[in-house]
Parts: structure tokens; C-alpha cells; sequence
């Protein structure tokens, strides 16, 4: 239609097939499916297993240029290259998107379901709480949470023996340790496995785990973006006297529970890295993990379901797996290696599975390459980046914009200067994909403002700068028919060849491997480390984290770490503030300046449009 009704409008004058059917077509077994209702179902991980002789699809990655308030339509881009992959080239095609925080939902940005007439219905499922992953992970992050200040208020008040009869519980007169806790004896060097053996030294190690109060790292979270939780205090009532600390709470999709989730490869490795999480540090430095207090079988408990992918499908039927959406700053920005995997086999040889990174290629494409793809092995076979001319005008040196005040005429009439200008960025971001080798198809995603002369302009200067190909694209107002020439051009990129490589080797210093990102990736002129910056390398070095890969916290405003600095910066010293690890998922990520892990709500959050119609029941104002 035109002009195009609001994406809910068009989600919802789409039925969406029962899951069921949809299930068959991509040759799921009965079995294999769990259905949450009928438009969303939960699947089986065995299909690895059946499937284990089927040769991979071919993987594409969805990444974009530097973002900028005008946005750039990653989502819309993913889901339309499916729909036409799929539905109008008659090729088998996943798209694998990362779930929505409800953060943002009733924030500032709305959903993430794509837009227009490419998009997951319905959409309203897809925003809100889907399966029920971000709740599994909100509970089993706050249970260890629970877990670390309970157990330093129990070591406070108990005595050596009184802890352990509590630990090692008698039942009918027999003392016996839980299988966990034989974990830790055998940490320990211990080796006896009858609890009255232990010698009162080895009763000492085995209760004490001494956690620093002031050294706790693991935060409560909750998905919501609640700034009056950024700084809080526990532990205030008259039963905790003397244990009040100071804390705070991050949003859900940024516990290091969720990086674990889109990383892990099956249930073992996911309990295997649940375990390893470090919570803080005793006060003789030593790390505290999960395995240390006992609650890592407890964890992959509460994380069983959330493991396995959710299957949706498009506004034109085609499959589309959700799962897990770690945050792209913190952490690497991807949806999950697990629904990647059983994607490129059930697409089958011939197939497509388009997965898409947050932020800029600079980011979540850089991490998509250095940490997911080292972590699954997989190997990508064309990168798709995704453009618009406003955004190019932006980097070009186009004025700000602000919500709810009308777009400047430089936005909305043609400047070819602008344009030009701005692909500065779009040629550093081909650059940057090419580091990596892997060929380049650039996706102009079309708005009705662009001129024709300003679309030639950006895909020629494209294919200028070593781009296999680059193609305006019509799929939010069109649906897959409008992506038709972006399928074709990334189909015969997908036959290239492909010399994919990592960025730099893991036994690299980590600072090295720090620089390299910086110099190779951001363009820096060099980096310069804090002295807190400094330490805790050494310390994670000393603890055998050292190579580990790199995950980095910058702006992803700007290739620089000033947000303000569009186009290509260069010549800047990139600071980093501070390093901190997440042992669990298995990154080391160096914060360059201030991070937020927990949003706040403007003063007209989203939540005023969204309401429910009582007697249809239907969701009104969500986007
Ligand atoms: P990203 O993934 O880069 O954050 P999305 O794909 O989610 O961006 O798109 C952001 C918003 O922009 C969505 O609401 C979408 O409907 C809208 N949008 C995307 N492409 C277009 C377009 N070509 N014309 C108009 N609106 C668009």
C-alpha cells in the first residue's frame, strides 16, 4: 500500500500460519517442536544430531554503517533479504535476529521487529515477552546474585564447623557432599570424599570463600530502563545489619548470563561457562565464581528452555529463528550460535542464514567475526552492510536531529555533496569488512526522500571502494520483491572466494590485540590505558585470562570514542578507562569512557502510546 501503514497495521492484516505448518515446511519433525500458542514455538536442540550429516548453508551477515539518530534498517534490511531469498527466489533462507530488551520497547526506541513490509509477526509477541528467555535469565542472574550476599552475611556469623555442618548437611546420620561440592574439594586439592576426613585446615578452606564485599562485581538486573536502580544500597533491614553495600542494577540483557547464552554451543558448554562466571574476588584476590558457591546446576536449571531457540516467521511466511540479544556494547551484540548453527543445516547446502550484528560494522560485526565466529567455528560467506543516504548525509556533515521536530530540508531534499562526503564511512566500513575477507555487498536501504541521482551516487562510490556489489532496496515498502536485486547480488557473492581470517591470534598480548581493534578497525592513531586500565591486565594476564578474545565497550556513535565525531576520525589516541572480563562467556572487554548498562526512560517514554483494547484485546501502540 501507499504511503505504508504503521508496522503494526501490517503486522497485524497479515495471519500469520500456525506454527505448526510452518514447522513441516522447513522439515522439523513433530518432536522437535515445542509450541508456546500458536504463532511461536520453542525447538528441540537434538536436530543438530539428526542433522549432523547435512553440510552447512551459506552465512551471511547483516552489518551497517556508523548509526545515527536517523537509524539504518539492519532489522528491516535481514528480514527483507529473507523474504526474498526465500519467497521470491525460491531458495531455502533463515533469518536469525538477537530478541528485544523491553528496555527499549517502552523507551526511547520502540520494538525490533524490522518495519514496513518486512517484519516477524506478530510483532507484539516478538517485543514483549516471547518465550519467556529474558525472564529465565533476570531469575537465574539474580539467584547468584542472592547467592554472593547470603553467603557472605552466613560466613560472617558462623564459625568454621557450624558453617560446614550446614553446608555438608547429616540426613539420617550420614554426612554427605552434593556433587557440586566435590567439584570444589577437587578444586582444592582435596581429596577426601568422606566429610568427617577433612582436617579442621581443609574444613577452613573448603566454607571460607571469603568474598569481598567491596569487591563484588555481580549486579542485580531487571529488564526495564529503571535509572533510580543505577545506584542502590542492599542489605538495609534490622536481619542484615552490618552487611549494607552499595551495588546497583544493570538491564537483563546485559548480564553476562545472556553473552553465555548467545555463545554456548549446547547444554554442557552452557553449564561449563554458567560455572566459570567470576562474581567478585576474596580478600586475598583470589576470583569467586558460580561453581565456587554452588549454584551453577541450579543456573542451567533456570536457563534449560532458554537455550533452545524460538522459531517465528516473516510477513511472508518464511522462517525466522530468535535468540538471545546480549548487549553490543558490554558485550558482543549477536544473536546466538546455537540458532546460527541449526539454521545453516536445516536451510541445507544450497540455503541462506542471514544473522544480523548490532550497531556498526566497526562493533558487532568486528565481534561477530573475532568472538562469535572463533566460538562456533562458523565461517561467514558474504557480509551484507547496510546503508541509507540520510545517514550517509549525517557522516557527510548534515545537521543534528531531534525527536519529534521535523527533519532539516538537507534530509530531505537532494544534496549530492552530503552524500558524497558521507561515504567516507561506508568506505571505511568496506574497508573494515574486508580486514576480514569476506566479499561485500552493500544494501541501500531506500527511504522515499532519496533522489535517484543521490542512490547512484552511494552505489557507485561503493563498488569504487571494492564493494562485490551494491543495490538499492525497496523491501520496507515493498516487501521481499523490493530486496529481489539484493538476494541476486548476494547470491553470486556467496560463490566468491572467500579468504576469511580472524583479526588478530588469541596468544597476543592483551594489549596488543586491544591495539590492533583500535588502529586496524577504528582507525586510532594509538591507544593510551588508565593506570586502573593497566593493572587489571596484568591481573587478568597473572589469572591466565590472557587470551581470551576482545570485546569492546565504545560509543557506537562514531569510530572514535567521541561520539560527536562522524565520518572517518583520525588521528585520535583512544583512552581506555578500565578492563573488565566476563570469564564465563569468554571475553575480556576494556571500557573506552563511560558505559551505561542501565537506560533510563525519557520524559515521554513509549509507554504513553501503548495500551490494550479491553474488549479485542488487541495491543495498540507498539512499534
Ligand atoms: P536497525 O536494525 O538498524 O536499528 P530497523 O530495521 O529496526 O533499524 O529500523 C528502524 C526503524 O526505521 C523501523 O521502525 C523501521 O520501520 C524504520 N525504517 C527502516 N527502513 C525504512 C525505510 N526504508 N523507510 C521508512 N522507514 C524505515
Amino acid at each position: 500500500l501507499s504511503p505504508v501503514p504503521s508496522d503494526i497495521l501490517i503486522s497485524r492484516a497479515q495471519s500469520p500460519k500456525p506454527i505448526g505448518r510452518l514447522a513441516q515446511e522447513i522439515g522439523l519433525l513433530e518432536e522437535e517442536l515445542e509450541p508456546y500458542g500458536r504463532t511461536k514455538a520453542k525447538v528441540q536442540l537434538s536436530i543438530l544430531d539428526r542433522l549432523q550429516d547435512t553440510p552447512n548453508g551459506k552465512y551471511v551477515i547483516v552489518a551497517g554503517i556508523t548509526p545515527t539518530p536517523l537509524g539504518e534498517g539492519k532489522s528491516t534490511v535481514t528480514i527483507g533479504l529473507v523474504q526474498a531469498l526465500s519467497a521470491h527466489l525460491g531458495l531455502n533462507a533463515f533469518a536469525c535476529l538477537r530478541q528485544p530488551s523491553q528496555g527499549p520497547t517502552f523507551g526511547v526506541k520502540g520494538g525490533a521487529a524490522g518495519g514496513g513490509y518486512a517484519q516477524v509477526i506478530p510483532m507484539e509477541e516478538f517485543n514483549l515477552h516471547l518465550t519467556g528467555d529474558i525472564h529465565a535469565i533476570t531469575a537465574a542472574n539474580n539467584l547468584l546474585a542472592a547467592a554472593v550476599d547470603a553467603r557472605i552475611l552466613h560466613e560472617a556469623s558462623q564459625s568454621d564447623m557450624a558453617l560446614y555442618r550446614r553446608l555438608v548437611p547429616s540426613v539420617n546420620g550420614v554426612r554427605r557432599f552434593a556433587p557440586i561440592q566435590l567439584d570444589r574439594l577437587q578444586r582444592l586439592g582435596i581429596t577426601h570424599t568422606d566429610p568427617a576426613a577433612l582436617t579442621p585446615e581443609e574444613v577452613n578452606r573448603f566454607v571460607r570463600l571469603n568474598i569481598d564485599p567491596d569487591r563484588v562485581t555481580w549486579q542485580r538486573v531487571v529488564d526495564t530502563n529503571d535509572r533510580f536502580l543505577r545506584r542502590i544500597t542492599v542489605g538495609q533491614a534490622a536481619t542484615e545489619k552490618g552487611h549494607a553495600r552499595q551495588a546497583q542494577f544493570d538491564i537483563a540483557v546485559s548480564s553476562e548470563i545472556m553473552a553465555i547464552l548467545a555463545l554456548a554451543d549446547d547444554l554442557t558448554d552452557m553449564r561449563r561457562r554458567l560455572g566459570c562466571m567470576v562474581v567478585g574476588s576474596s580478600r586475598t584476590g583470589t576470583p569467586i565464581t558460580a561453581d565456587d558457591l554452588g549454584v551453577t546446576g541450579a543456573l542451567a536449571v533456570l536457563m534449560k528452555d532458554a537455550i533452545k531457540p524460538t522459531l517465528m516467521q516473516t510477513l511472508e511466511g518464511t522462517p525466522v529463528f530468535v535468540h538471545a540479544g546480549p548487549f553490543a556494547n558490554i558485550a558482543h551484540g549477536n544473536s546466538s550460535v546455537i540458532a546460527d548453527k541449526l539454521a545453516l543445516k536445516l536451510v541445507g547446502e544450497e540455503g541462506y542464514v542471514v544473522t544480523e550484528a548490532g550497531f556498526g560494522a566497526d562493533i558487532g560485526m568486528e565481534k561477530f567475526f573475532n568472538i562469535k565466529c572463533r566460538a562456533s567455528g562458523l565461517r561467514p560467506s558474504v557480509c551484507v552492510l547496510v546503508a541509507t543516504v540520510r545517514a550517509l548525509k549525517m557522516h557527510g556533515g548534515g545537521p543534528n536531529v531531534s525527536a519529534g521536530v521535523p527533519l532539516p530540508k538537507e534530509y530531505t531534499q537532494e544534496n549530492l555533496e552530503l552524500v558524497a562526503s558521507g561515504c567516507s564511512n561506508l568506505k571505511k566500513q568496506i574497508e573494515i569488512a574486508h580486514l576480514f575477507g569476506v566479499p561485500v555487498v552493500v544494501a541501500l536501504n531506500v527511504f522515499k526522500t532519496d533522489s535517484q541521482a543521490e542512490l547512484d551516487l552511494v552505489c557507485s562510490i561503493a563498488k569504487d571502494s571494492g564493494a562485490a556489489a551494491a543495490v538499492p532496496c525497496h523491501h520496507w515498502s515493498l516487501g521481499g520483491r523490493g530486496s529481489v536485486e539484493l538476494a541476486n547480488a548476494v547470491k553470486a557473492a556467496s560463490h566468491q572466494e572467500n579468504n576469511f581470517r580472524f583479526l588478530y591470534d588469541l596468544q597476543m598480548p592483551i594489549v596488543e590485540k586491544i591495539r590492533t581493534i583500535a588502529q586496524k578497525v577504528y582507525g586510532a592513531h594509538d591507544v593510551e590505558l588508565s593506570p586502573e586500565a593497566q593493572h587489571k591486565i596484568d591481573y587478568y594476564s597473572q589469572q591466565g585470562y590472557g587470551s581470551l578474545p576482545i570485546c569492546m565497550a565504545k560509543t557506537h556513535l562514531s569510530l572514535s570514542h567521541m561520539p560527536d565525531k562522524k565520518g572517518v576520525p583520525t588521528g585520535f589516541i583512544l583512552p581506555i578507562r578500565d578492563v573488565r572480563a566476563s570469564i564465563g562467556a569468554g571475553f575480556i572487554y576494556p571500557l573506552v569512557g563511560t558505559m551505561s548498562t542501565m537506560p533510563g526512560l525519557p520524559t515521554r517514554p513509549c509507554f504513553y502510546d501503548i495500551d490494550l483494547d479491553p474488549v479485542t484485546q488487541e495491543i495498540q501502540g507498539l512499534f
